[in-house]
């Protein structure tokens, strides 16, 4: 298997054989390898390995044969030299930043991004000198006025969290890459299946493996994609100084989780189209995001540069907080938690937790309205989804 080079091959074959490299003990699957450390046949070898001059592997911290697999799959994937697996999605952000980044540079945002990341910028990187401005997602003439001589990295998030508002990719690494920056794609919600941000021009590309990558909800986990200078050596060499690194056992979950990913993504788009349609339709509802609906901003864009249309759909109800919390409360069926991408259908009022520590007017600024709900659709019976979020509508409206 060693001798294929799985970059030429489609994103399913992809997903469940590149990476993998067989023990003598011919495996079919992936095994895991809990270990901290590796031992050397003599002291030569130990010293030719620490000085970088013979690859192998030394420590966990940085290099692990199950880690490395995952590392390797993800990045055939995305198309990217090199792939370094993190904690987390956010340790995946923070070491990007802190690896590409120094005191007195400035990075420009989307504010339509996940609130942890609104607030690691916002509140953490500021301490340490760099600065960031957000910038409404899909405003050009926003992201370009904000652009100063210091800027050295734009972040974005498409479709954005929570109201799949699509940006142009392509336009913006152009933008960046103008002003001598580089442009970080978090394709969280698209996965590599949906859409590749590196072949639109993009430098980096975030992963939270915790999301569809996994999705069945088991580990927390992250990764950062890109070329082997930005990502094999300097995001490494933070993460080898650092230490935010992903265990040997939530590698292989996300291995197995990688493999059915393509059948996934396919079938969450499926039910995310079916249940916003629905939707639109039901009277109470003002609103409905979805890129696949033929209403949203974005939906030609959104056709263009990605092969589905996702499975995150977030709607508004008439009635505020008080309507909102209402529907959230009548459902049976679906789960309420602010995680997404799992096989489970899940429901958030996006305002009260996951934007809710933004200050209002941020919040304001980004639409995230009291009314508004967002659904991570999952691969249940598209009609048990319906009738669990009718009893709530019929609720709201009751009032
Ligand atoms: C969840 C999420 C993150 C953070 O990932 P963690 O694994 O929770 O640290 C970053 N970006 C997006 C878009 C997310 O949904």
């Amino acid at each position: 298997m060693t001798d294929i080079d799985f970059r030429e091959f489609g994103i399913a074959t992809q997903a469940l054989r590149g990476g993998q490299r067989r023990t003598n003990e011919q495996e079919h699957s992936e095994p895991i390898f809990p270990t901290s450390s590796f031992t050397f046949q003599s002291a030569a070898e130990a010293a030719a390995k620490f000085s970088e001059q013979q690859p192998g592997n030394i420590y966990s911290r940085f290099s692990n044969p199950t880690v490395r697999a995952f590392q390797d799959r993800l990045a055939i994937m995305e198309g990217g030299e090199a792939c370094v697996a993190t904690a987390s999605g956010m340790s995946a952000i923070l070491t990007t930043c802190m690896a590409l980044l120094n005191a007195g540079d400035h990075i420009v945002s989307s504010i339509g991004i996940f609130g942890t990341s609104v607030s690691l910028f916002g509140n953490h990187l500021g301490r340490f000198g760099v600065h960031t401005d957000f910038v409404p997602l899909t405003d050009y003439a926003a992201w370009e006025a904000a652009i100063r001589p210091e800027t050295r990295l734009l972040f974005l998030e498409t479709p954005s969290n929570p109201l799949t508002e699509i940006a142009d990719i392509a336009r913006l690494a152009e933008l960046a890459h103008a002003n001598d920056a580089v442009l970080v794609v978090d394709n969280c919600f698209c996965t590599p299946v949906l859409q590749r941000p590196l072949a639109l021009g993009a430098d980096i590309v975030i992963h939270s493996a915790t999301k569809y990558l996994d999705g069945q909800g088991r580990c927390v986990g992250g990764a950062v994609i890109g070329n082997a200078e930005q990502v094999g050596k300097q995001v490494l060499g933070f993460l080898r100084a650092a230490g935010p690194s992903m265990s040997p056992f939530n590698a292989w979950v996300f291995l197995k989780g990688l493999e059915t990913l393509a059948l996934r993504m396919r079938a969450h788009c499926e039910n995310a189209l079916a249940l916003a349609t629905w939707l639109a339709e039901q009277p109470g509802v003002s609103r409905v995001h979805y890129p696949g609906l033929a209403t949203h901003a974005q939906h030609e864009l959104a056709a263009r540069q990605q092969n589905g249309f996702g499975g995150i759909v977030s709607f508004e109800v008439e009635g505020g907080r008080e309507a909102a919390w209402r529907v959230i409360d009548h459902t049976r069926v679906l789960s309420i938690t602010a995680n997404l991408g799992d096989a489970r259908t899940t429901i958030t009022h996006p305002a009260s937790t996951t934007h809710g520590r933004n200050p209002p007017a941020q919040r304001a600024a980004a639409g995230i309205t009291e009314g508004l709900i967002r659904l991570s659709v999952g691969l249940e019976d598209v009609a048990d989804l319906c009738a669990d979020l009718d009893r709530g509508l019929v609720a709201a409206r009751s009032e």
